[in-house]
């Protein structure tokens, strides 16, 4: 096969045949595609689009481009959660220590922040000796014994989405449903649970604007999923506001074990049990309303607590952070952005705020920058609530002085006011769900 008749077929909005994207992929492993070529092929499929046997096809070769994780040495039906990245988003550092007490495996390779959004892993090494770099067997038996590992990704899974991500950032590609369906289930695929739970974000802090964007994002990744044998589902759900009151890195494990102790914010709160509920249903604990039950039990009687704690100790982390977060070294300067006017926050710039919380220092300014764990946001009041002239909306938190008053401006302009309360959004737009009731998967 000639790599430009292959580009040829999708440039002229035909169907590649099953055959010629195997091809194709070796090519791409091979170095025989030229970047050139590649980048012409991902601007077709991007004004194209592709056919769902074509995406089926590219996600499976991507899949088998690298290692795939084998859990199967794991008893019980395993489970993974992946959010498509958002602003305060700790959902990972509750949810996996919830259904882990329950005794569902969960297994999960976690990222770093990426551009506004923070990760996971970044959060987790917060904590004072905590590794977030496991070899593969030594996840696996994690998980084998207590259920639950968060670390970053061991072996080389889907090296064809690293060359292809790499050249659909520079060349205007990036957000095409297809390429983006594929990217994220080659990864959770390759990772190797028996479940997948997707948390497609919507909304202003997220990359996909509009609901029914994210859904129909959400249904491709479903179905490729569910092609593969694997029980998937994906909530829909609100990035219009940061999750929670806390943005950056110890703020945010501070909040996750708050969460874990049955406090913290309505909103963050809300979210972790929808999403860990939805993980016991499909793992086959019970009926919806027994999962929902489970989830407050496993709060209520401090279960989910101790197993986050083991699992810090497991990977070599201080657990007294959990009973102490006052431990947690704290910014130099920590300081109020308070309300120039009277009236209702109607809207938040959530990516701004985002934004700001990396200029604090919370995130990377460049590939391989060092994160401040102390740094970031701790929201006050948020979209909907009721402000007075002089009320404090936010404190920022860092070590950077310098970056205090742009921080401060930035922050007040990504707010918008109004003298009534604005309509209130739904924090879950939608479940997609092809199943009501739970498939076994393994056993
Ligand atoms: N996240 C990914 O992993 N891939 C994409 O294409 C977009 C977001
Ligand atoms: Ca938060």
């Amino acid at each position: 096969m000639h790599a430009s008749d292959f580009i040829a077929t999708k440039r002229d909005g035909k169907e590649h045949s099953r055959e010629s994207i195997r091809a194709w992929f070796q090519m791409i492993h091979t170095g025989e595609a030229t970047d050139d070529q590649i980048a012409a092929w991902l601007m077709a499929v991007y004004l194209r689009g592709m056919t769902e046997a074509e995406l089926y096809a590219i996600t499976d070769d991507m899949v088998h481009s690298g290692d795939v994780i084998d859990l199967s040495g794991i008893p019980g039906i395993i489970v993974d959660k992946h959010s498509t990245g958002g602003v305060g988003d700790t959902t990972t550092l509750v949810t996996g220590p919830l259904v882990a007490s329950l005794g569902i495996p969960f297994a999960k390779m976690s990222g770093r922040g990426l551009g506004h959004t923070g990760g996971t892993l970044d959060k987790l090494a917060s904590i004072p000796g905590l590794r977030t770099e496991l070899q593969e067997e030594e996840f696996v038996d994690q998980v084998r014994r207590m259920h639950l590992a968060v670390a970053g990704q061991t072996g080389t899974l889907v090296p064809a989405d690293k060359k292809l991500y790499g050249l659909r950032d520079v060349t205007a590609t990036v957000d095409s449903l297809p390429l983006i369906a594929s990217s994220i289930m080659s990864k959770k695929l390759a990772a190797g649970a028996d479940i997948i739970l997707l948390d497609v974000k919507y909304g202003s802090g997220s990359f996909m604007g509009d609901p029914e964007h994210a859904v129909r994002l959400a249904q491709l990744m479903v179905k490729i999923g569910e092609g593969a044998g694997k029980r998937t589902a994906a909530l829909i759900t609100n990035m219009d506001i940061p999750l929670g009151y806390s943005i950056g890195n110890s703020l945010e494990m501070v909040e996750a074990v708050n969460t874990l102790r049955g406090q913290g914010s309505q909103d963050f709160r809300r979210l972790v049990r929808a999403l860990s509920s939805q993980l016991l249903f499909m793992a086959g604990k019970g009926d919806r309303a027994l999962c929902e039950e489970l989830v407050e039990k496993a709060i209520s009687d401090g279960s989910a607590l101790n197993k986050l704690r083991d699992m810090i100790t497991a990977q070599g982390g201080d657990a007294r952070y959990i009973d102490e977060p006052e431990s947690f070294p704290r910014a130099a300067f920590i300081e109020p952005v308070t309300s120039p006017e009277d009236g209702y926050i109607q809207k938040m710039d959530t990516a701004s705020i985002g934004r700001i919380s990396v200029s604090l220092g919370a995130g990377r300014d460049v590939a391989d920058g060092k994160i401040d764990h102390s740094a970031g946001l701790v929201l006050n009041k948020k979209t909907g609530d009721e402000v007075k002239k002089g009320d404090v909306l936010a404190w920022l938190h860092t070590n950077r002085h310098q970056a205090l008053e742009s921080a401060k401006s930035t922050f007040l302009s990504s707010l918008t006011f109004s003298d009534a309360p604005p309509e209130k959004m739904p924090l879950i737009y939608a479940t997609i769900d092809t199943e009501s009731e739970a498939r076994r998967v393994k056993e």
